[in-house]
């Protein structure tokens, strides 16, 4: 038997949160069918369900993109070895996750061909063919992509081997506008986490060692997950010139000289799937907030055989009126299961809203609204069928971000020392604010004693604190830590 099929069976019940948290989230994922496990190492199959999410994560971020001035395009899958040795940060960073293309057609290759980890050597080739004058600034590209980072450590949509994502790619004619840029998309990600995906995210610069290879500055949105680890959940690099000059994008500026461009990059992967299942997943399973929810409200027609063709009736006609108003609704009305099996059903996929009806609710011109968040349940009249469904899809995304960063806020504290943090991360897992000299020494000391890492440097840290909780000497930054995925 396949080890799908054989998890399948297995996955009768999701493992409590509090028992196991790992095993929750793979029995969840399994049992809402967002994903198989592939025939390939660290590779998933995203299934219709999982891939659906993906599909709303797209649409809301393209249009945010495209709002900002940028324009998709497609660029090759491959990239020649001889990119890679341009930028040395760069190839030092990515070779050890880089598969090789060497043959084929059935002949050896002259020049192995990478596959891509990220597109950062092939767009600067390009753009230095584009590149011509100030005029073509700012160049400001995306590409909807698939890259490859051969991973020791997977982990289904968190961290994959193959991974489906986003990189902009921006050019500039100096560092403020390309500076600007970064901060830009920095701040789009956030609001996109935030107001989209209901996930609060610390927003701030990473430290020099957790930066991108290849950037002058890396900046990040940093999310707390239920078990108190951390996921990366999207980064903004300031490239510098370091990029323009490897590829020579150079433009005629306004004094009619040759400069160097600035360029700018930046990213969020199907990582963020995981991440909106482990903020919001409870011990019943998912609980997708209503804004990227494929379904938003599913309708469930109950009562006995006799009445069953009038109440599906007046159900289709509900559901005409709120597909009409622009919400994701569907009709479960399938007879092979029963009202409660489809109940629980669709509290385990996460589908926001539940719709009622049966024959009273029927004579009674009403409906039933239950809340997958809540569990709270509204009578409502079936002629406010649409606004009432809006205004609890509205309030559901809003009490969903609320919970997940009253939770957040809950498990942050500010350790002064090492010692303190090691306390705080054996009896309860999250965040701390903490002092750091700026030393990598000091970081890596961090990490090496109680596993967590620098997360990044806020911009607006609750505390300032005065001291490095290693050396104790003045502390230059205060730094988020903690465990991270
Ligand atoms: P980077 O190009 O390294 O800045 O990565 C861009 C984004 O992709 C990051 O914000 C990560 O969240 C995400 N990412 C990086 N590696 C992986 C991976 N192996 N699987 C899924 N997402 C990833």
């Amino acid at each position: 038997m396949s080890k799908d099929k054989q998890e399948k069976q297995f996955v009768k019940e999701i493992t409590p949160q509090s028992e196991d948290f790992s095993r929750w989230y793979i029995d969840t994922i399994k049992k809402a069918d967002l994903m198989s496990y592939s025939p390939v190492r660290g590779c998933i199959v995203f299934k219709p369900d999982g891939y659906e999410i993906w599909e709303n994560i797209q649409r809301e971020l393209d249009g945010r993109f495209k709002e900002t001035g940028h324009r998709n395009a497609y660029f090759p899958l491959f990239i020649p070895e001889s990119f890679f040795q341009k930028e040395k940060e760069h190839v030092e960073g990515f070779n050890p996750e880089l598969p090789w293309v060497t043959e084929a057609g059935g002949e050896k290759l002259e020049e192995r061909l990478a596959i891509r980890p990220t597109s950062e050597t092939m767009v600067g080739h390009m753009y230095a063919e584009w590149i011509n004058s100030y005029r073509d600034l700012p160049l400001l590209i995306n590409q909807w992509a698939n890259v490859v980072r051969w991973e020791k450590k997977t982990q289904p949509f968190l961290r994959t081997s193959e991974f489906l994502w986003q990189e902009g790619h921006t050019a500039h004619e100096d560092e403020e506008d390309a500076r600007k840029e970064t901060m830009q998309m920095l701040e789009i990600y956030r609001d996109f986490a935030e107001n989209f995906l209901a996930i609060p995210v610390i927003m701030g610069q990473k430290t020099p060692s957790e930066k991108f290879a290849g950037a002058v500055d890396t900046y990040s949105i940093e999310a707390m997950m239920k078990d108190g680890k951390a996921v990366q959940a999207g980064t903004s690099h300031y490239l510098g010139t370091n990029f323009a000059v490897a590829f020579d994008i150079k433009y005629l500026d306004r004094e009619n000289q040759h400069t160097f461009c600035h360029t700018t990059s930046w990213g969020v992967s199907t990582r963020l799937i995981g991440a909106l299942i482990m903020v919001h997943g409870d011990d019943r399973g998912l609980a997708l907030p209503p804004k990227v929810a494929p379904t938003q409200v599913v309708m469930i027609p109950i009562g006995p055989p006799k009445t069953r063709d009038a109440v599906i009736a007046c159900v289709d006609g509900l559901y005409a009126e709120l597909k009409k108003a622009g919400v994701r609704v569907k009709v479960d009305d399938r007879q092979d299961q029963s009202p409660g099996w489809k109940f629980n059903e669709y509290e385990m996929r996460g589908v926001p809203v539940r719709v009622e009806l049966g024959p009273r609710d029927m004579e009674n011109g009403q409906v039933v609204l239950v809340s997958r968040i809540t569990g709270e349940k509204r009578i409502v009249a079936q002629s406010q069928i649409v606004e009432e469904v809006q205004k609890l899809l509205t309030e559901t995304q809003q009490e969903m971000y609320d919970r997940a960063k009253k939770f957040r806020d809950e498990a942050m504290t500010s350790a002064d020392t090492l010692d303190e943090l090691k306390g705080f991360l054996a009896q309860k897992r999250g965040f701390s604010l903490s002092g750091w000299c700026g030393s990598a020494a000091c970081e890596a000391t961090v990490k090496e004693e109680t596993g967590a890492t620098s997360r990044n440097i806020p911009f607006h840290p609750e505390v300032q604190k005065s001291t490095c909780l290693v050396c104790g000497e003045p502390a230059k930054h205060t730094v988020v830590f903690g465990r991270a995925y």
